[in-house]
């Protein structure tokens, strides 16, 4: 009793010493990181390269491979190579990656996973895309992920994915990222002649099936149809049936900028979840000198769409990973004993960016727990969904402090929205995960815009966290 008598005296006096809770004294972290602002352009740099190759989770995972390779990673072929200080990487299906340097101490006695997603919402094409209308050729699609329509009318779209062919081609699109290249549009009505669509839902602006850009217009004697359908032929070989068989995506065609006359935001496509998939590969890719226990980065796909297929979350991918690099060490098949051993005794951060107070729309966060772009890293707390362990919290929240992170807070105002990541699916295999992030606005849009030095912060929180 007399201990919390003491411990109420205590928050009294943190609180009226600068008259203000301890949260409203919080600064930007902008402030005092001076001569930190070379290494926050140098990552940041890097960052925006990495967004202007990456498109899908296919090209992310080639763009992954090539950062672990030139770091010294080799891919996994044989449990031999299972060996303290081994740098290794698992790839799935090409959608999926998993890397990891194998610690001094076995898989059983710990490990550092950091976990996230590089899917990121698009618009994806039908199996039988192509139609005619008032003398276009068109492309019927389908949206990925939570998107708010409206958003992809009018910008410059380009067409990525890959086909696979009855005769066992396979096929990589890439057609509107060269400056030189065409592009795809979906034709939005003038304001002239729009009265009949004025009355439209914020949410209802465009239809689903509104969302088809234009893919031709010169037809031949045979129709726009057949000469769109020669001019796909001309460049990729294929006929129109091999659509069925294609991951074939609309994203858009801009290039990451920085934002602002300060230079202090990246405006980007594709930042969830590239944000934190990035910070962890280049963590991982840094780490010099050999570590304790195995750290671990795992990118997962369809992450938007509910972490479905064998290649998201929810596929036993990680836990068959970890399978292979338990059984090497103990030289016991088939033991399922040492994987769950090695689940249970994973630290696990699950990185996803997350909502943060928008100036124009104040009232939709509630501000006294919605992150701040610019104010550090978020632990992530849901209340009413997957949340971590509070002993887990504060094991991150020392961590953060001791290497001086700044670091902050996210919660959804109640029932105004909410959102969730990856991390209840490793929860749910009995290892102990956090949800972390960093804070965006205009998420889920084409145009993403993240904070430089929280992207650089969470950089350097991953490195901690994997030493
Ligand atoms: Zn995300």
């Amino acid at each position: 009793m007399k201990a919390l008598v003491c411990i109420v005296l205590l928050f009294v006096v943190e609180l009226s010493a600068s008259g203000q809770s301890v949260w409203q004294g919080k600064r930007s972290s902008w402030l005092g990181a001076e001569n930190q602002k070379n290494d926050i352009g140098i990552y940041n740099e890097e960052y925006k390269k990495f967004l202007g190759n990456v498109t899908t989770e296919l090209t992310s995972t080639s763009e992954a491979i090539k950062i672990l390779e030139s770091a010294g990673f080799n891919e996994f072929k044989d449990d031999a190579q299972i060996q303290s200080g081994a740098k290794l990487y698992f790839v799935n299906r090409e959608r999926a990656i998993i890397a990891a340097i194998i610690g001094t101490k076995l898989l059983t006695a710990g490990s550092r996973l950091i976990a996230a997603h590089h899917d990121s919402p698009r618009i994806d094409v039908k199996a039988r895309p192509l139609y005619e209308s008032s003398g276009f050729a068109l492309m019927q699609t389908i949206y990925y992920g939570g998107i708010k329509k409206y958003q992809w009318a009018n910008i410059p779209l380009m067409m990525t994915g890959r086909i696979d062919t009855k005769d066992g081609r396979r096929i990589d699109v890439s057609l509107g990222a060269k400056p030189d290249d065409p592009v795809f549009v979906i034709a939005d009505v003038a304001p002239h002649s729009d009265a009949p669509l004025r009355d439209r839902k914020y949410t209802g602006v465009f239809d689903g099936e509104e969302l088809d850009p234009i893919v031709g217009s010169i037809p031949s004697e045979k129709g726009v149809l057949t000469e769109t359908m020669h001019h796909i032929a001309a460049l990729y070989g294929i006929s129109e049936e091999d659509f069925v068989s294609a991951e074939i995506s609309f994203v858009p065609a801009i290039p990451p900028r920085d934002a602002g006359f300060d230079r202090g935001l990246i405006a980007a496509y594709g930042q969830d979840d590239r944000l934190c998939s990035f910070a962890a590969l280049r963590a991982l890719a840094d780490i010099k000198s050999a570590v304790e226990l195995t750290a671990i980065v795992y990118l997962t796909d369809n992450e938007e769409t509910g972490s479905v297929n064998n290649t998201g979350a929810q596929s036993s991918f990680l836990t068959n990973t970890y399978a292979t690099i338990a059984e090497a060490q103990t030289s016991a098949k088939f033991n399922e004993n040492a994987t769950r051993r090695a689940l249970r005794n994973a630290l696990v951060v699950s990185a996803d960016v997350n909502d943060a107070i928008n100036p124009l729309f104040m009232g939709l966060s509630e501000p006294t727990n919605a992150a701040r772009l610019g104010y550090g890293i978020s632990i992530k707390r849901y209340g009413r969904s997957f949340d971590a362990n509070s002993e887990i919290i504060a094991k991150i929240r020392k961590m953060l402090d001791d290497n001086r992170i700044p670091w902050q807070t996210a919660s959804y105002k109640v029932e105004s929205g909410g959102g969730g990541t990856i991390g209840g699916f490793m929860s749910r295999e009995n290892m102990e995960v956090i949800d972390v992030g960093v804070p965006i606005l205009s998420m889920h849009s084409t145009y993403e815009i993240s904070s430089k030095i929280d992207a650089w912060n969470l950089y350097r929180f991953f490195g901690v966290f994997f030493r």
